[in-house]
């Protein structure tokens, strides 16, 4: 009987996305191996911090890097490193940001739930441009002595309109304000774990727990040095704002040895695989009455990896979209998928094992068949 049994808590198959909700990812046995290995000594925390930031930071050819407990939890220590630097006084000040620079400039339309963990360290967003469109002059214009930094969140909800990251670095640079980037799950194309940093960015943020596969509660923060090393003194063990966001010897030893893997990785390997899966699956779903399916690229959060795009007709399917998304979860195996619009779901094969797979098109074939 597995642990999950036990609980009465249903393993899920992941045809959705690398949601925290579901559970991030799924760790290689080599991460979990060595984090066994981490658990079994005491050590020195801070000292593990700076050897583990020292290889990360030499394998993902950046100046320094961190292990946060999560990318938003790098968010709140960024954030804390550029309001409070290294300053013991203005460390223990926090969330209260008098006299401190506390402004945080963000496009109007990065505005998303993970900016709360910006907000949690007592700054002001100051939101710039439109949904539409953002002006050079109106990233000028905002700011100013109590600017902090430059917020950039990348993903589904970067916009069009948006002044070009490039852009922004030039300007940030002549005022010397730093740019944070949140790239959480912007992971592939592996490279953004060098690629902004070299552009400029300050600190660039990624979640472990997602397509890292490393430890769910870690994240990996890479960047200018002097930044990291404030983001150390507001984190764990330290006594701050960053206190109650430990991270765990387990979660170091683990997220870098996630990392190690991932840099292996065959990145387009891996897309033409995934997109072998999506073309099957298209082949044998267009067969069902009232279904539609066909490929979409890139995914959610804009990584290039496809996934299946399936469209149920319910007056020819005889089910509505979500009916067959609750009879797949509900089924056996559970299977979590995504909606897409008001009659379709992504299959997406970038969480599913080896084979799992071949058990979401079956359960499809007999919900719709
Ligand atoms: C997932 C995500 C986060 C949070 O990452 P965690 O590692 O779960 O803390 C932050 N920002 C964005 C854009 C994300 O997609």
């Amino acid at each position: 009987m597995s642990i999950y049994d036990e609980l009465g808590v249903r393993p899920i198959i992941n045809a959705s996305a690398t949601l925290t909700r579901l559970g991030g990812s799924v760790m290689a046995p080599e991460v979990v191996d060595a984090m066994q290995e981490a658990s079994r000594h005491f050590v020195d925390l801070d000292l593990l911090q700076r050897r583990v930031g020292e290889r990360l930071a030499e394998l993902t050819h950046n100046e320094a890097a961190y292990v946060s407990c999560g990318a938003a939890a790098g968010l709140v220590l960024a954030t804390a490193a550029c309001v409070a630097g290294a300053n013991p006084a203005a460390i223990a000040q926090l969330p209260d940001t008098t006299g401190l620079k506390n402004e945080v400039i963000i496009h109007k339309s990065h505005r998303n739930g993970y900016d709360h963990a910006v907000r949690q360290v007592g700054v002001k967003l100051v939101e710039i441009g439109s949904a539409l469109s953002t002006a050079a002059w109106e990233l000028e214009a905002a700011i100013n002595e109590k600017t902090a930094a430059i917020f950039w969140f990348q993903g589904g909800m970067t916009g069009r309109g948006d002044l070009p990251l490039s852009k922004v670095i030039e300007i940030a640079n002549l005022h010397n304000v730093p740019v944070v980037v949140d790239g959480a799950a912007q992971v592939p194309p592996t490279e953004n774990l060098w690629k902004w940093t070299q552009m400029g960015v300050a600190l660039a943020i990624f979640s472990g727990g997602k397509d890292l596969h490393g430890p769910q509660s870690s994240g990996l923060v890479v960047g200018r040095k002097d930044l990291i090393e404030a983001m150390r003194v507001n984190g764990n063990p330290n006594q701050g704002i960053g206190r109650p966001m430990k991270v765990g010897k387990e979660e170091m030893v683990g997220l870098l040895k996630a990392v190690e893997l991932y840099l292996q990785i065959d990145q387009e390997a891996r897309a033409s695989q995934d997109d072998e899966t999506v073309a099957g699956w298209c082949i044998e779903l267009n067969k069902l009455s009232g279904v539609q399916a066909e490929r979409s690229f890139p995914n959610e959060a804009g990584q290039p990896l496809p996934r299946a795009l399936v469209r149920i007709d319910a007056s020819k399917a005889g089910q509505a979209r979500d009916d067959v998304v609750a009879a797949l979860l509900n089924g056996a195996p559970a299977i979590a998928v995504s909606n897409a619009g008001e009659d379709g779901i992504y299959l997406n094969p970038m969480t599913l094992a080896d084979g799992e797979e071949e058990i979401v098109l079956r359960r499809l074939q007999e919900i719709l068949g």
